[in-house]
């Protein structure tokens, strides 16, 4: 059975390498921050004091990091210090570029390598619910998917290096834009005189249906599970929606896409995000698109 390195024992590291902790494989995790590793321990992680030793006798070094930039440094370290042949997984999310220059770096010093972005947040981490996208090549997919297996429900091998964060960014992208355009309808149908029942059933069956407003409906009734049920509390914070289109913007422009779409979500989650709404659910900017319009007197 594979040793695992574990980098980045964080909101989402933490439960991951628990998950496999728990499916019986030997993990050694590390995090630079002392609390958020004494965390991890206490939680039943083996930590290990250094990088070097977490990699020591590892198979496969798996990265759960903040930014591509926290990528890059890690793997620079690392990758000259492990055993060829060893698998290297970063499952951060991150720009395109980095992702695409941390496959190099494992290359040269001949390890295997994918990225292996994740969809689900600290709950679908936790329940081992998540849903993977990756870029690499087969060896190492094949090598690392009883991993998915014990942290997700779902893992796409989307194509080369890069891929699996790009379509991660994709489809995200696709999310912000379609929660935007939701919550203008919510808020038009609302000052139209319609009831969000009406307006739901309407769009849950008619061509404009989507994803965000029929299942993740950003006003609330409809969908009871909705966080618009719960006050904007605990489902994809607006500060992850922007990261995503920020991500996603940056590679729109290294590759000269039109994204004008795309952008203008980007400009609304900023300015919802200034507003103070960072840890609110994304769904919560129908409160800024409706403006100071008070949630009672809306018709549910
Ligand atoms: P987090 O800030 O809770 O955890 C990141 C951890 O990395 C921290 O504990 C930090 O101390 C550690 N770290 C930073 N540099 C390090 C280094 N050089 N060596 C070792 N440890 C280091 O963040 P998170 O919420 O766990 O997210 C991690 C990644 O997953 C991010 O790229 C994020 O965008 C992505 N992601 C997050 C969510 C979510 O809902 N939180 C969902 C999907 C993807």
């Amino acid at each position: 059975m594979s040793r695992i390195a574990f980098i980045g024992l964080g909101n989402m590291g933490a439960p991951m390498a628990l998950n496999l902790v728990k499916s019986g494989y030997k993990v050694l995790g590390f995090d630079l921050s002392s609390a958020r590793s004494q965390q991890a321990h206490a939680r039943g992680i083996p930590v290990a004091r250094d990088p070097k030793s977490a990699i020591e006798g590892a198979d496969i070094v798996i990265t759960m990091l903040p930014t591509g930039k926290h990528v890059r440094m890690v793997w620079s370290g690392l990758c000259p210090l492990a055993e060829p042949g060893t698998l290297f997984m970063d499952c951060s999310t991150i720009d395109v570029e980095s992702s695409r220059a941390i496959h190099e770096i494992a290359k040269e010093k001949g390890m295997l390598s994918l990225d292996a972005a994740v969809s689900g947040g600290s709950g679908g981490a936790q329940a081992a619910t998540l849903v993977f996208t990756v870029g690499g090549d087969v060896p190492g997919f094949n090598k690392a998917r009883p991993l998915f297996e014990r942290m997700g429900k779902k893992t796409t091998l989307c194509g080369g290096p890069g891929a699996g964060q790009a379509a991660k960014l994709c489809n995200n992208m696709m999310l912000g834009i379609a929660m935007v355009g939701a919550c203008e309808v919510f808020a038009l149908s609302e000052k139209l005189g319609l009831t969000s029942k009406t307006m739901h059933e309407v769009l849950s069956t008619s061509s404009g249906q989507c994803w965000a407003a029929t299942t993740y409906c950003p006003v609330p009734g409809p969908v009871p599970s909705s966080p618009a049920n719960h006050g904007y509390k605990n489902g994809f914070s607006a500060k992850h929606m922007l990261k995503e289109l920020k991500l996603a913007m940056e590679a729109a422009s290294l590759t000269s896409s039109s994204t004008v779409l795309g952008t203008a979500a980007a400009q609304m989650y900023t300015l919802f995000e200034n507003a103070g709404n960072s840890e609110v659910d994304f769904s919560g900017i129908i409160k800024m698109i409706r403006g100071a319009q008070n949630e009672a007197d809306i018709p549910h």
